[in-house]
């Protein structure tokens, strides 16, 4: 088997699979991008040609193609050897370990179990008389025969144990459907489940293949629950990851050159029934960039179709900046009235067709909406505002005459020169990329550690102060508390160290050495890895201090609680040194 993965990894380069699904961008040695497997604004996916490794810093994610190829397309080892084998042409001898196998059959079963219950709910719809209500909802909403079959439509009928039962006679087991998401584990009666979708109609959501995976659920009746709920992510579901309607619709993205999203299913039914086949909806999430890497497979374009009032959403904002930072031309379908895509087709197709022929580009639709509230009134403050809320759009789409032209734009808009607005355009990374973080998704901490001894590792000169200041059981992290802990070994021998003596010393820590190093050898230059080095310094200092701080506030506590005068003086004392001591009276 080794000698089958060596050949792979000899044939693919990694920087070739990885453009494959993201956008890369070369920095010195290396390249970056967007993180797909988290949200970010600014890219802190690497990837590193010469190591054939990749590694994000926000998240932590990294590893050989194959470390990659499991997490985008979310398969397990053998199963991304298989992939890849297949993209370099090798042979594979036949092999099989006993988790994956194990974990492979769990899968099947869930597979099973979720087709069972699609057609159990599926025959009850479109069968039983209690289901006559629910099929003349379907009716009103104008779901024709066709679509209730296509897509797999059910009922859930308002039973606690029906779909439990149905699934014992099978000879299912119940702990495999909890872990399927169709049961819950009873808590009043140890080992005894109820069904989870109750008086629901059910839309059975499928991966790329048309397996089913997963159901939503809307509520026929009022309900606590909420209007729609969906399966729990399992081991093949993932509600992040996948797109509804995806398996149908893929053919006809591609042929479109485009992709509609809407919000809803009941949207994407209806759509597809009028003849718009190139459509997903999200399922209950605002689009991730894991989904809009899925979808550049397909297209470059995508089209969000949102009522008005969507569009001036947060969440509608964030994905269309994230689709323009991921390369996309993004459009904007708006539909009158305030209506979603159904009702609108329901109603009045025509206003629909009308809709999608005039269909926006993203950027000019949001300055449309300036115009608008712009007015006659040349009002400073808001011309302060719309350019507040432009620039950052600009600023996204990456392309350089893009943006002259819409800096362009929106000067003559605001009847502010364009030099005051590339001004303000140049500043608006730092500016910006923390309160749009912090209001939508907050964005993983850059871990202080690994960049801490990264730092170490690449710039020799930091190594006195850091030994000096720092010790390994100050780390959190154990393998780093490993690493620390050779690297003061070596330092106290030889008094300094530098990159290739310590990989050739330890050879088994040179992959850990070369991902720790990866963000800066793009070489920011001397400045900017000084600055960066006090900054991580201070803050792992702080986070160290506060720490001993909690401890021995702990302890003065237990000593006041005894009436220890004399103790409490010597913890006070001791805790001062403590802080002083390491970190420099400066800093105190
Ligand atoms: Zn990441």
């Amino acid at each position: 088997m080794s000698e089958e993965i060596e050949e792979i990894k000899r044939r693919i380069d990694i920087v070739d699979l990885v453009s494959s699904y993201l956008k890369l961008k070369k920095v010195g040695t290396s390249y970056k991008a967007l993180c797909p497997f988290h949200q970010e604004t600014q890219p802190s996916f690497y990837v590193s040609p010469e190591k054939q490794i990749f590694k994000c810093f926000g998240c932590g994610k990294g590893g050989s193609i194959f470390d990659f190829i499991m997490e985008m397309e979310g398969l397990e080892f053998p199963e991304a050897v298989k992939f890849l084998a297949e993209r370099a042409g090798v042979k594979l001898k036949k092999f099989e370990k006993e988790e994956y196998r194990k974990d492979q059959e769990l899968k099947l079963r869930l597979y099973r179990l979720n087709r069972l219950a699609a057609s159990f709910f599926h025959k009850i719809l479109i069968g039983k008389p209690k289901a006559q209500f629910v099929r003349d909802y379907l009716e009103k909403r104008r779901i024709s025969q066709e679509s209730i079959e296509r897509f797999f439509l059910g009922y859930a009928p308002a039973s606690y144990d029906l779909l439990s039962n149905f699934l014992k006679t099978k000879g299912s087991s119940l702990l495999d459907a909890q872990q399927a998401g169709l049961v819950m584990p009873s808590e009043k009666k140890k080992g005894e489940y109820y069904d989870r979708f109750r008086d629901r109609l059910m839309f059975p959501i499928c991966d790329l293949l048309g397996n089913v995976v997963g159901f939503s659920g809307r509520a026929m009746h009022e309900t606590e629950a909420g209007k729609y709920i969906n399966s729990p992510d399992t081991l093949i579901y993932s509600k992040s990851k996948l797109l509804y309607g995806l398996d149908k619709t893929k053919q006809a993205i591609k042929e479109k050159g485009e992709v509609i999203i809407v919000e809803g299913q009941m949207d994407l039914i209806s759509l597809f029934q009028h003849g718009y086949q190139n459509v997903v909806a999200p399922c209950g999430t605002a689009l991730t960039s894991f989904q809009l890497s899925i979808l550049r497979r397909f297209t470059k374009t995508v089209a969000f179709a949102f009522d008005q009032d969507k569009a001036g959403q947060a969440a509608t904002r964030r994905a269309i900046e994230l689709a323009h930072q991921m390369g996309f031309e993004v459009k904007i379908i708006v539909i009158p009235f305030g209506k979603d895509p159904d009702e609108c087709l329901r109603e009045n197709p025509q206003l629909w067709e009308k809709a999608v022929a005039g269909q926006m580009n993203a950027v000019d639709y949001y300055f449309e909406k300036a115009k608008e509230k712009m007015g006659q009134k040349q009002d400073a403050f808001v011309k302060r505002e719309i350019v507040q809320d432009l620039l950052p759009l600009i600023k996204n789409l990456g392309d350089s005459v893009l943006q002259a032209h819409y800096v362009q734009q929106l000067s003559l808009l605001v009847d502010v020169p364009e030099k005051f607005l590339y001004e303000a355009l140049e500043k608006i990374t730092s500016e910006r990329e923390e309160p749009i973080s912090e209001v939508a998704f907050p964005r993983p901490k850059v871990n202080i550690e690994e960049r801490l001894v990264g730092l170490v590792l690449f710039m020799p000169e930091f190594q006195a102060d850091f030994f000096n200041r720092i010790n390994y059981q100050d780390f959190k992290d154990p393998k780093l508390q490993n690493l620390v802990l050779k690297l003061k070994e070596v330092y106290n021998q030889n008094v300094s160290f530098n990159l290739s003596s310590i990989k050739k010393r330890f050879p088994r820590l040179a992959t850990t050495i070369d991902f720790l190093i990866l963000p800066f050898e793009s070489n920011p230059g001397e400045e900017t890895l000084h600055r960066e080095y006090q900054e991580y310094l201070a803050r792992f200092l702080a986070a160290k201090n506060e720490k001993i701080q909690k401890e021995y506030e702990e302890k003065i506590k237990e000593a006041e609680a005894a009436g220890d005068r004399v103790k409490i003086k010597k913890l006070i004392r001791e805790f001062q040194e403590k802080i002083i001591r390491k970190d420099g009276p400066t800093n105190k």
